[in-house]
């Protein structure tokens, strides 16, 4: 594997925004009648499940589909399973989804949790709150954590949900941290803020991490170099060099639940319309797309391109059905007459994809291996896993190259792959 040098010197032209000074509330989108819920397993005929369409479910109940389920959900409302399904993402990738059907009945009873001082606890009932905690990561016994950073910056340009969240509810967030402090006894906890806002005043007893507002300076990779001096190798995640991000709502959020005993589904957005106006609202998980857009008056056309994301990163969805998740913080609507287009010309080696770069990548090498399909090559010698995924290279190509879907796509069938090598070799042993 290339050892290269990780980042350059050359900083990218685009800047993160700022949240206001003092942010309007967000806007409630009503609640749907139907939520659609993703469940990260898919559905295996041959065995018996736990749920099955027609079952009611309370508010809050945890729905796993088999006995020995690691992965759950968990219903934002009382109401009824009226379909389970198999999610396809786009990677190929299946799953589950649940459409609960809510309650006409306005109930506010709502399940309460049993919840312990320990992580093992926080995460067999508070993955999915907003924010998504990575609860699983930091319960992983092997995984040797020292430092949880809590991240009150937006990696998505455009957006400011986290700022937002950050500026609104910092007394929870610093519950949050001492709660995590308690269940996982890691000492060091961190909180990375944008230079130049004031949310820095807010956090004075942590210890502070001022990032750039130059992107990409929010990617975790790049808080690793600029903050605590670790440098990531190829491949390598935060979690392999034993610090945790969490993001602030998620701390917010785990303030609220072990506090109420319970679990909150109220996740905040930031939606940017075709225009570039930005609306901030709130919406349960589970709420349809199309839903928000209706409250919103926003009008989608059939060619206009829904974005979960922001332009350099995000995931294009193709229908208004696609739900809020936990983790969601931006969606962005691209007018069709402003889609930047791909195109099949080939690469003139004007070399801006390696300029821009930010880990150092020889992006216009790189391609090449993968528009071959030479996936382990392309890692073993052109650094694909050294890429951090921040689409810069994407952004300036000339010829319009789908840079980072190769990327992106190279480093999904690297790892089916390996997996399907490691099958391979258990089942030879
Ligand atoms: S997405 Fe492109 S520019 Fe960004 S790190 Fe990866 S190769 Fe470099
Ligand atoms: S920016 Fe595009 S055209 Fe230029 S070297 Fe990179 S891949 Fe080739």
């Amino acid at each position: 594997m290339t050892k290269r040098p990780f980042f350059t010197l050359l900083k990218p032209g685009f800047n993160y925004d700022l949240v206001e000074s003092n942010p309007e509330e967000p806007e409630s989108i009503p609640l749907p009648d139907n939520l659609i819920l993703l469940l990260n397993e898919p559905i295996n005929s041959a065995k018996k499940s736990l749920i099955k369409k027609g079952d009611t479910v309370k508010k809050g109940e945890k729905l796993c589909l088999y006995d020995e389920s690691t992965e759950y959900t968990i219903s934002p409302v009382a109401g009824s399973i009226s379909s389970i399904d198999i999610f396809l993402d786009d990677s190929g990738n299946t799953s589950t989804y649940l459409v609960i059907k809510k309650d006409q009945k306005e109930t506010t009873d709502t399940i309460t949790y049993d919840l312990k001082d320990d992580i093992t606890s926080a995460d067999q009932y508070l993955r999915t709150l907003p924010g998504k905690p990575p609860l699983k990561i930091l319960a992983t016994n092997d995984n040797k954590i020292n430092t949880i950073v809590i991240t009150c910056i937006d990696t998505d340009l455009l957006t400011t949900t986290s700022q937002y969240v950050a500026s609104k509810f910092s007394n929870e967030i610093k519950e949050g941290a001492q709660i995590l402090k308690k269940l996982t006894g890691i000492p060091k906890i961190c909180i990375a803020v944008p230079e130049e806002s004031n949310i820095k005043e807010k956090f004075d007893t942590m210890q502070v991490f001022e990032t750039s507002i130059r992107y990409p300076s929010n990617f975790p990779a790049l808080i690793l170099k600029d903050h605590l001096n670790i440098m990531l190798s190829a491949g390598q995640a935060p979690e392999d060099v034993g610090v945790c991000f969490i993001t602030a709502e998620a701390a917010a959020s785990m303030a609220i639940a072990y506090k109420t005993k319970t679990a909150g589904f109220e996740k905040h957005l930031t939606v940017i319309g075709k225009q570039g106006d930005k609306h901030r609202v709130t919406a349960t998980v589970g709420t349809s797309l199309g839903k928000i857009f209706k409250a919103l008056d926003i009008h989608i056309s059939n060619e206009d391109r829904i974005v979960i994301g922001c332009p350099m990163q995000g995931i294009a969805t193709y229908t208004l059905n696609h739900p809020v998740q936990s983790d969601m913080n931006t969606i962005l609507i691209q007018d069709k007459e402003s889609i930047h287009q791909i195109s099949d010309s080939a690469c003139i080696n004007c070399g801006k994809c390696v300029q821009i770069c930010p880990a150092n990548v020889p992006v216009n090498i790189l391609v090449r291996y993968l528009e071959a399909d030479k996936y382990e090559e392309a890692a073993d010698k052109y650094d694909l896993e050294s890429c951090i995924e921040c689409g810069l290279c994407a952004y300036v190509c000339i010829s319009k190259i789908p840079l980072y879907q190769y990327i992106k796509l190279g480093k999904h069938e690297l790892s089916a792959f390996r997996d399907s090598s490691v099958e391979l070799e258990t089942a030879n042993e």
